[in-house]
């Protein structure tokens, strides 16, 4: 054990599964947050008996007030947030023909959900001396990649680049870093079968910006391991 801690959400499956495993790899403690507890405890189980299983929807602000409340019964620190929960609402839609709800669905998720997560975790945060905070994010969320027939998704990561850099800011002055990257295409749900990553390959930067990179970066946006453009 290297005595740190990392949350990682939507870590039941996908990307998050591969990034809870390469942190406890390193011997951080890691908590496995999921939208079912069941789902979070099978995941933990299968991990290490050290990980920690919680019930968090990072969509609905009770649901993570009552993790963090729970959480902050069983620990006092938090080293490491990895938002890393997302979803892909768009089917044959493009921005001429999506509707506000299918926007607002994936906003609530992949963008005001990491800022929530971010505003509730702080107190845990700011006990550490090394906290770090890492969105996963994605390449169709950069300027020049976004996609009309992904409008909520692109929208919602582009919204994630820009809080990411705003948070940046607002977090200076507490000494806690937060970057946004880019997995490639991964092999999960989400990803389909096709892509060209296994899941491994995908949390590699988001694991390396949560362990080795240096505490000077922070408000940028990264894949593998080098910064590219917003
Ligand atoms: P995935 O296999 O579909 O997994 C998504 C994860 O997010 C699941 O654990 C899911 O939990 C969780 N989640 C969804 N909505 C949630 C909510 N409201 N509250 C809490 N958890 C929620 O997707 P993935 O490919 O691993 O994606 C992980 C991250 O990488 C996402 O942010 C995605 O945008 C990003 N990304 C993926 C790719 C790719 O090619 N796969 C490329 C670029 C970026 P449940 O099991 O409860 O549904």
């Amino acid at each position: 054990m290297n005595n740190k801690r990392a949350l990682v959400t939507g870590g039941n499956r996908g990307i998050g599964f591969a990034i809870a495993q390469g942190l406890l790899a390193q011997g951080y403690e890691v908590i496995i947050t999921a939208r079912s507890i069941d789902s979070a405890s099978k995941a933990a189980e299968k991990l290490s008996e050290k990980a920690i299983s919680l019930e968090l929807d990072v969509s609905d602000d009770r649901s993570i007030d009552r993790a963090i409340a729970v959480l902050t019964q069983q620990i006092d620190r938090l080293d490491v947030l990895i938002n890393n929960a997302g979803i892909y609402p768009d089917k044959q839609v493009d921005s001429l023909t999506i509707s506000r709800e299918l926007l607002n669905t994936a906003m609530q998720t992949n963008t005001f959900g990491v800022i929530q997560m971010v505003q509730a975790c702080l107190p845990l945060l700011e006990k550490s001396a090394d906290a770090r905070i890492i969105n996963v994010s994605s390449g169709m969320g950069a300027l020049d990649s976004l996609t009309t027939t992904a409008t909520s998704y692109s929208l919602s990561k582009l919204a994630l680049n820009g809080a990411t850099v705003m948070l940046s800011q607002s977090l200076k002055a507490k000494n806690i870093v937060i970057n946004a990257m880019c997995p490639g295409w991964v092999r999960t749900d989400m990803g389909g079968a096709s892509a060209d990553r296994s899941p491994e390959q995908g949390a590699d930067t988001a694991i390396w910006l949560a362990t080795e990179a240096s505490h000077s970066e922070t408000g940028k946006f990264w894949r593998d391991r080098k910064v590219i453009s917003f």
